[in-house]
């Protein structure tokens, strides 16, 4: 089977997932989008992707997206899944869609100086586990980067939260992470209504993708699920005893 094919089979088996984690936990079909991580693809990869059904990107890394964008650029939609350096950010600003990985005010301010005309899209990445995780805002500095993004007049427009879960055997044992962060966003959904749309919770990968879409994910970032093919498989697991 070509690497194409792969792909595809295994996407589908991740939409079959989504759309049965949806339906279980009452919420509407297409409610979730499947984000693929593009690190783990070459630029000569990329044909395979767009052949296999792939619409949407996450690139960690503003070089990379920069030489999969030459030959690739309208192939997908693209957004911005890695940490991002402040002097990365003119780079990446014009190219993305969304940017998952906003964790600073001062970046939130070097993104308003260099967002196009009609601004950038944006999620703030929480950390929801403390200790166990080094990407993202705690809880209690999420609202001065909203702040921020409020003065941009319109540059910087937050449009919900991301975050990472640590990487655990099973995914229930971090189920907490993401009712913790569906949470901070109902916490802040209604007085933030008249400046921001925080519809939109980033959250889940291969390992536990089935639990974040229970939880009220909107999209999800998948990897190695396309890759191995028993990862995120809970029978697979089930029966190595974990
Ligand atoms: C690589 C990556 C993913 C995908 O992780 P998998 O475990 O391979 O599914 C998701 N989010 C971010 C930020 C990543 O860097």
């Amino acid at each position: 089977m070509g690497n194409e094919e792969l792909i595809r089979e295994r996407l589908d088996v991740v939409q079959g997932r989504v759309a049965e984690a949806l339906r279980e936990s009452g919420r509407p079909p297409d409610e979730v989008r499947i984000l693929v991580a593009s690190k783990y693809y070459a630029p000569e990869q990329m044909a395979a992707l767009a052949g296999a059904g792939v619409k949407l990107l996450g690139e960690n890394k503003a070089e990379d997206l920069l030489r999969k964008q030459e030959e690739f650029g309208d192939a997908f939609e693209w957004h911005f899944i890695g940490h991002l350096q402040r002097r990365k950010a003119k780079d990446v600003v014009a190219r993305v869609a969304l940017i998952h990985s906003v964790d600073s005010v001062r970046l939130v301010e070097e993104l308003a100086k260099r967002a196009p005309e009609e601004g950038v899209e944006v999620l703030v990445q929480v950390n929801v586990s403390g200790e166990e995780s080094k990407y993202g805002v705690e809880e209690g500095e999420v609202e001065p980067l909203l702040e921020a993004a409020a003065r941009s007049e319109g540059r910087v427009r937050v449009r919900g939260f991301a975050t990472l879960a640590p990487l655990v055997e099973r995914a229930e044992d971090v189920r907490y992470v993401f009712v913790k962060l569906r949470a901070i966003r109902d916490r802040l959904e209604n007085s933030w209504s008249p400046h921001f749309d925080l519809s939109e919770l980033s959250m889940g990968m291969s390992n536990d993708y089935r639990v974040a879409v229970e939880e009220g994910a909107t999209i999800i970032r998948i990897g190695r699920a396309l890759i191995e093919e028993t990862v995120g498989d809970p029978l697979v697991r089930r029966l190595d005893g974990s």
